[in-house]
């Protein structure tokens, strides 16, 4: 074969291999003028329309509309660099409905390098396009999707997280990176120990990711561990399972919150709880107090108003009383009266008036009424009065009064009490007087008939003694030693007996305040050595000790004090065992004169003491020996008139010491 004959053959082959190519291709196959404004052939391969005549409008007819523009740019572009055409854009397909292709076209250059034509191949790449669309609608939407997880996340104080099977982050948020003081490509992907996790605190989240896979059941607890700037911190966490369609675990999802604030604020609630139930509970032991002490007050209360019920009928008795009384003072006839101690004011009611003579009617003071008191008791009174008002003294008195205008003589006795007002800047005197006139009178003939029966008795006895005295000389004288001792004895009883009347004398001299003392200056030793004789003479069943007396010149009535001496020394005998010892002593000292008589008797209750001075006056026990109370008073009287003092001590079964003193 020859060359061109060959080269024919080869040509034609060539023509062949490519008709073949291009009926084998899937890809629209299409040739266009160098303008592409006509397109020439168009192999549709059921993709888009065939084209077996030269056409004008194929791109109305097989190009989308909106991407006529992106087209006819590249078409210009390729034409104006006689480069290779290439562009994917929508096409109308033979169904009608869109599709895309992608379009490759080379421009067939003629000999002067001018574009002849153009060829092309249009393949349909729909499916891959749709797929690429949707997966980037599917990116799309799942970035929007993570920009809004993100959000989400980033904005909590929480710490949110996931944790593939592997134990590796899949997903941090913001607060978890931030703790670790990462970035996101830092620590995602990453484990725990990578993450800076402790190996005990890995070990238990690893733990609780195996227990989540094995049982799709969520862990929640709570942890303690150094966050990187706040110290240490309490978490409370809880990791959930992720499952897939299957129901299988593919994940765990976790989230953290901080609860140390919260545990410190339960912890705070907890014990201002605790506080406020002390609180409470002290409240309510305070209210039992306060009930308590309410029920008290109740019940003081009520006592008051019982003790003010008492009050009230005390105050009606006092009425009544004080009715009574008045009563009584009318009906006894008292005169009642009242003194002011600071202005003394005197307040008399019409009866005192009359029983010191006055009309009722008349003005009468203190003084006019002292000054109708006969002059032997005035001052007595007197004194009494103003000792009763200023020093608060006793005042009992009985005293005669002649009335001034009746001039009648009236025994009156006048009681009266001293009150001191609530300010204690005075005091009130007030009493009653009554009329004893009847009595005192009664009394006086008593008393003047004792008088008039001891002065004749008194008389008898004197010439009685006197003949006895002269019987005993003259028995001695003829040595008669019989009748010596029966005389001697008659002397001694009369001795006694006359003792005894004087007593009675000098007691009703004292009633009628008929003593008088006779002062007359004397040795008192003297008295005691007469007095040691005399006992010594009636008491022979007696000891007696006379202490020694140092001579003292007294000027008293030596009378007087020498029978106050012999009644004490008589006394001492009567109330003591016979052979007991009687001791006297006589001491002068301190401008006075002090006799004491001591004995080993009977004694005396302490109570006693005071009131054997008093007249007729006894202790029962003594009863059985005999007396007539009125030793003690007859001797106080005689003491209290020479300014002296009398008292006893006694101690009973051991003895009493009878002392009294007066001023030399
Ligand atoms: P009387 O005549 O009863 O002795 P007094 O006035 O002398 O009267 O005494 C009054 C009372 O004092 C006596 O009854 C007696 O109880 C008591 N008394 C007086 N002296 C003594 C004394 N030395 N020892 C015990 N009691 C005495």
């Amino acid at each position: 074969m020859n060359e061109s004959t060959s080269n024919r053959n080869l040509q034609s082959s060539f023509e062949d291999r490519f008709k073949a190519l291009l009926t084998a291709t899937s890809d629209v196959v299409y040739s266009v003028s160098p303008d592409w404004g006509l397109i020439y052939e168009l192999d549709g391969h059921g993709f888009l329309q065939d084209d077996r005549e030269a056409t004008k409008d194929w791109k109305l007819r097989n190009v989308y509309l909106e991407d006529h523009d992106i087209l006819d740019a590249a078409i210009a572009r390729a034409i104006a660099t006689k480069t290779v055409f290439h562009l994917e854009h929508r096409v109308k397909r033979t169904d009608g409905t869109i599709g895309w292709t992608s379009s490759r076209a080379v421009p067939i250059l003629a000999e002067d390098g001018q574009i002849r034509e153009w060829f092309g191949l249009a393949s349909d790449i729909t499916e891959r396009k749709l797929a690429e669309e949707s997966l980037k609608e599917s990116r799309e939407i799942l970035e929007q999707q993570k920009r809004t997880y993100e959000t989400i996340t980033a904005g909590t104080p929480d710490l949110m997280y996931v944790f593939d099977l592997g134990y590796r982050f899949t997903y941090a948020n913001r607060a978890l990176l931030e703790m670790w003081g990462k970035t996101w490509d830092e620590a995602v992907g990453k484990g725990l120990l990578e993450n800076g996790y402790e190996p005990w605190h890995a070990e238990m989240h690893e733990r609780e990711i195996n227990s989540i896979k094995a049982t799709g059941k969520p862990v929640r607890g709570e942890v303690s561990f150094p966050h990187a700037t706040l110290g240490i911190r309490l978490y409370d966490y809880i990791l959930n399972p992720v499952f897939d369609e299957h129901g299988e675990v593919v994940a765990v999802s976790g989230t953290t919150r901080d609860v140390t604030d919260r545990d410190q604020w339960e912890r705070q609630l907890k014990e201002s709880a605790e506080r406020l139930q002390a609180i409470n509970e002290e409240f309510a032991a305070v209210n039992e107090e306060l009930s308590a002490s309410n029920e008290q007050i109740l019940a003081v209360n009520q006592s008051l108003s019982e003790a003010n019920e008492d009050i009230l009928s005390a105050q009606q008795t006092i009425q009544e009383g004080k009715l009574a009384l008045s009563q009584a003072i009318e009906a006894a006839n008292f005169g009642t009266w009242y003194i002011h101690s600071q202005t003394r004011e005197f307040i008399t009611d019409a009866r005192l008036k009359e029983l010191f003579g006055y009309y009722p009617n008349e003005p009468l003071s203190i003084e006019q009424a002292i000054a109708q008191i006969t002059e032997e008791y005035r001052e007595f009174v007197s004194n009494k009065l103003e000792n009763a008002i200023y020093n608060n003294g006793d005042y009992d008195v009985s005293y005669p009064v002649i009335g001034l205008h009746d001039n009648r003589l009236r025994w009156l006795r006048a009681i009266g009490n001293l009150i001191a007002d609530a300010s204690g800047a005075f005091s009130s005197f007030t009493g009653v007087v009554m009329d004893i006139t009847e009595q005192k009178m009664d009394e006086i003939r008593k008393n003047d008939f004792m008088g008039m029966v001891s002065h004749e008795l008194k008389t008898p006895l004197t010439s009685l003694s006197a003949y006895l005295q002269l019987l005993g000389m003259r028995s001695k004288n003829i040595q008669d030693e019989t009748s010596l001792r029966a005389i001697s004895q008659a002397i001694k009883q009369t001795k006694r007996m006359s003792d005894m009347i004087n007593g009675f004398l000098e007691f009703s001299r004292l009633e009628a305040a008929k003593i008088i003392l006779k002062h007359a200056p004397f040795d008192i030793a003297d008295l005691i050595y007469e007095a040691k004789e005399e006992a010594l003479m009636l008491y022979g069943t007696h000891k007696f000790i006379f202490e020694p007396v140092d001579s003292q010149i007294v000027n008293a009535d030596r009378v007087k004090l020498g029978q106050v001496i012999a009644n004490l020394v008589g006394n001492a005998v009567k109330y003591s065992r016979p052979e007991s010892t009687v001791q006297i002593s006589c001491v002068a000292c301190n401008e006075e004169v002090k006799v004491s008589v001591k004995d080993e008797g009977l004694g005396m209750k302490r109570d006693e003491l005071d009131k054997i001075f008093a007249r007729f006056y006894r202790v029962d026990t003594n009863s059985l020996i005999a007396g007539f109370g009125i030793g003690l008073y007859v001797s106080s009287e005689i003491v209290k008139l020479h300014h002296g003092e009398i008292w006893a001590e006694s101690e009973i079964g051991k003895g009493s010491v009878f002392s009294f003193t007066f001023p030399l």
